[in-house]
C-alpha cells in the first residue's frame, strides 16, 4: 500500500471553521426557529458588480463563436489582465507584466508557493496568522511537531499582540522564509510605512524572502499604509506579493488572484547561485497549473476600468461600513476594538480572562450571533474574537443592536 505523507499527520487538530460549524449545528438542532446571524466565515455577501457580469457575459459569447473561442491560455496569465495590473495597481513602482503571475487565487499561490523553497528552511509566521502559511509548511515538512504550547516547533512566531499593537517585531532567530500579511486577517491592523521599511531592510541584511499577502489591500484607507510593498525601496529584491480579487471584487466563487515576482527578487540556487525566484515558480506553474478561465481573466480585467474600480469601491464601502457598526457596537460595550479602519476584520480584546471559545459558546446561546474565536489562530489570539464586515447591512445592524444587549 502507498505510504502517505506523514508531515499531514503533524497538521494541528480540527479545521477551525468545521469546529464552528459543529457548534452552529448543534446551537440550531437545539434551538430552532432562531435567526443566527453569522460574522464568522470571511466570505463575501455583495453580488459581482454590473462592468464584472457585462465582461464576463461578454467573453461567454465570444467563447462559443469561431472567432472568439480559447482553449488553454498562457500558465502566467493572458496579456491584457498583466497588463491591466501592472497600470493600475504598480503604476511607478517598476513592475513589469512580465513579473505577475496570474492564478485561479491567492490561497492556492501562497500555499503553493512554499514548494520553490529547500525543506531545510526556516519559515518565519506572526501568531495569530492566517492558518495557510503555517499549514502549507507543515506539510511539506518544515514546521517539525506541534508542542505542548500550541506552536510548531521548528516555525519560528512573531506573536502579535495588543502590546505591540500587533505590529510584528523582528526576531532573534533568523528566518529564510517569512510571511506577512497586511491588512491583517485575523487582527485588522496594517504595517504602516515604516513598519513595512523596517522589514524589508531586515530581509534584505539577514537575506531572506518576506511573502507578503496583501489580499486586503482594496480596503486600506490610511494614508500610511502601503498598498503594495513595492511602495518600499529594494523590496523587489527581496519580496513577492500576493493579491485577491476575492474580497475587493467579490470572486470568492469566480476565483482569480496573482502573485508579483520581480525579475530581481532571488534565492540560493546549486553551488550558492542567485537564482530568479521567478525562474522556479514558472517552472512550477507550467508544470502542475494550466492557467485561470479566459473569461475570468476577462472579468478580473473589468475591475480595473474606471466603472469597475467605482463599482467595486461602493462595495468594499459597505462591507467598511458594517466592520465600523461592528467596532462602534463593542466599543459601546467598553470593549478594546482592533481593526476595521483599513481592513473588513474587527479585532475585540474580551474582557481579561475570558476565553475566546467560552466567548463563542456565550454569543450564540445568547444573541444567535457566530464571530470567530481568536484563539483558532494562534496560541496569541487567546482572550480575542474576529468579526467581519462582510454580512449584509440589514443583518450586520441587528447584530449591532444585539451585541449591545450583551453584559460583558
Ligand atoms: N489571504 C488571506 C489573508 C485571506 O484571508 C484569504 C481569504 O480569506 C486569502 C488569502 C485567499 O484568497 P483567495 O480567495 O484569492 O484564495
Amino acid at each position: 500500500m502507498a505510504r502517505l505523507n506523514s508531515h499531514y499527520a503533524a497538521l494541528h487538530g480540527s479545521y477551525l471553521f468545521s469546529e464552528i460549524a459543529g457548534r452552529i449545528q448543534s446551537h440550531t438542532v437545539a434551538n430552532p426557529g432562531r435567526k443566527l446571524i453569522r460574522l464568522g466565515i470571511g466570505d463575501v455577501t455583495q453580488p459581482l458588480v454590473p462592468a464584472v457580469v457585462a465582461a464576463l457575459s461578454m467573453a461567454v459569447t465570444e467563447q462559443g463563436t469561431p472567432e472568439g473561442f480559447r482553449g488553454y491560455g498562457p500558465e502566467q496569465g493572458y496579456g491584457f489582465l498583466r497588463e491591466a495590473i501592472a497600470r493600475s495597481c504598480y503604476d511607478g513602482l517598476g513592475i513589469s507584466p512580465d513579473d505577475i503571475f496570474v492564478s485561479d487565487g491567492a490561497k492556492c499561490d501562497i500555499g503553493n508557493f512554499q514548494e520553490v523553497f529547500s525543506r531545510s528552511c526556516r519559515v518565519a509566521i506572526t501568531d495569530p496568522v492566517y492558518p495557510v502559511y503555517a499549514d502549507s509548511n507543515v506539510m511539506a515538512g518544515r514546521a517539525g511537531r506541534m508542542q505542548k504550547n500550541g506552536r510548531y516547533a521548528k516555525l519560528i512566531y512573531l506573536p502579535c499582540t495588543a502590546e505591540n499593537g500587533f505590529i510584528p517585531e523582528l526576531p532573534g532567530e533568523r528566518p529564510d522564509i517569512i510571511y506577512l500579511c497586511s491588512p491583517n486577517n485575523p487582527t485588522g491592523t496594517a504595517l504602516r510605512r515604516e513598519h513595512l521599511a523596517r522589514w524589508v531592510a531586515y530581509a534584505r541584511e539577514r537575506e531572506a524572502v518576506i511573502l507578503f499577502d496583501a489580499a486586503y489591500e482594496g480596503y486600506i484607507r490610511s494614508k500610511d499604509v502601503p498598498h503594495s510593498i513595492y511602495e518600499i525601496e529594494g523590496a523587489d529584491e527581496v519580496a513577492v506579493e500576493f493579491r485577491s480579487y476575492s474580497k475587493s471584487a467579490g470572486f470568492t466563487g469566480l476565483r482569480c488572484g496573482f502573485a508579483v515576482i520581480p525579475a530581481s527578487a532571488r534565492g540560493k540556487g546549486a553551488f550558492g547561485r542567485h537564482v530568479p525566484l521567478r525562474e522556479f515558480w514558472l517552472r512550477r506553474q507550467t508544470t502542475k497549473y494550466n492557467g485561470c478561465p479566459y473569461i475570468v481573466q476577462r472579468a478580473a480585467e473589468a475591475v480595473h476600468s474606471p466603472k469597475g474600480r467605482a463599482q467595486t469601491r461602493a462595495a468594499i464601502d459597505v462591507y467598511m461600513d458594517n466592520a465600523a457598526r461592528i467596532r462602534q457596537a463593542f466599543m459601546d460595550l467598553g470593549l478594546a476594538v482592533f481593526g476595521g479602519v483599513d481592513a473588513p476584520y474587527v479585532w475585540v480584546a474580551l474582557p481579561t480572562g475570558t476565553d475566546s471559545w467560552d466567548f463563542f459558546d456565550r454569543l450564540l446561546r445568547e444573541i444567535d450571533v457566530v464571530g470567530t474565536p481568536g484563539s483558532g489562530f494562534g496560541p496569541c489570539g487567546q482572550g480575542y474574537f474576529r468579526f467581519t464586515g462582510f454580512g449584509s447591512p440589514e443583518d450586520t445592524r441587528e447584530a449591532a443592536t444585539r451585541i449591545k444587549s450583551l453584559k460583558v
